[in-house]
């Protein structure tokens, strides 16, 4: 997605899930003190083998998980290894990362309100919005939520991941090669009342949903208030919410 060596990994599974969520820290010294705060706060976590660090390309990681089992990998030092800038497999603007992140990931929990515990209390995030009874948005730095926990016994797991685009022009091209690849799209072209992104979901192979959007909104931590939002978006995202059929072979 940019000049990182990845941005996600696919790798070989028994079953369609998120395997793990890298959050990055800022040096040493932070992951140091990310892991006081688990061991402060009873959670399991183990170091990273020389192996992982290598795969991922980090220097060094820290791995546990959070209270609904989804798997975490706390790291620092991103190994630059001389990549070139993104060179995109189809002309577009590129994709918008950097100190914001990958993107965000929405996740479907039993119970939502463990989770937001954690990530404040332990992990540090701090909440952006809320959609009383439903979800809570979390955020680790400018970008609005680089998480957010939607409450669902059913099919626990990742529900989707977001990946936002320069151009809205390049949201609009996604969208017309879906249509031409017959893409499954499950949420029609719409703007987030919260995070203001103009965005439209596909559906993967995996069976969750992938977000594509542009536009999102940035926080400013001196201003910020936190609200709460009794519908999804302003116009559009037809489809949104609704029941996502079970993933391949399960
Ligand atoms: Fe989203």
């Amino acid at each position: 997605m940019d000049d990182r060596h990845h941005r996600i990994a696919i790798v070989p599974g028994e079953s369609d899930e998120l395997a793990y969520l890298g959050w990055e820290v800022a040096s040493e010294r932070h992951l140091t003190q990310a892991t006081a705060a688990l061991e402060q706060a009873g959670v399991e976590y183990r170091p990273g083998t020389p192996e992982e660090c290598r795969a991922r390309r980090v220097v060094a990681l820290v791995a546990c998980q959070d209270p609904a089992g989804n798997q975490l990998e706390l790291f620092f030092g991103s190994l630059n290894e001389g990549q070139p800038l993104l060179r995109p497999a189809r002309p577009m603007s590129g994709f918008v990362t950097g100190p914001l992140g990958a993107g965000h990931a929405v996740i479907r929990v039993a119970d939502v309100q463990s989770c937001v515990a954690f990530y404040t209390e332990v992990l540090g995030f701090r909440v952006t919005d809320v959609s009383p009874g439903r979800m809570v948005f979390l955020r680790c730095n400018a970008r609005h939520h680089s998480i957010a926990f939607m409450a669902g016994q059913d099919r626990p797991g990742l529900q989707h991941f977001m990946c936002e685009v320069r151009s809205i022009d390049d949201v609009g091209t996604a969208f017309d090669l879906c249509q031409q690849r017959a893409v499954p799209i499950v949420a029609s072209l719409g703007r987030h009342a919260n995070d203001e992104m103009v965005s439209f979901y596909m559906r993967t192979p995996s069976g969750f949903n992938l977000e594509y959007g542009w536009g999102g909104r940035i926080v400013d931590e001196a201003s910020w208030t936190v609200s709460h939002y009794g519908q999804a978006s302003i116009w559009g995202h037809a489809g949104l919410g609704s029941r996502p059929r079970p993933a391949a072979g399960s």
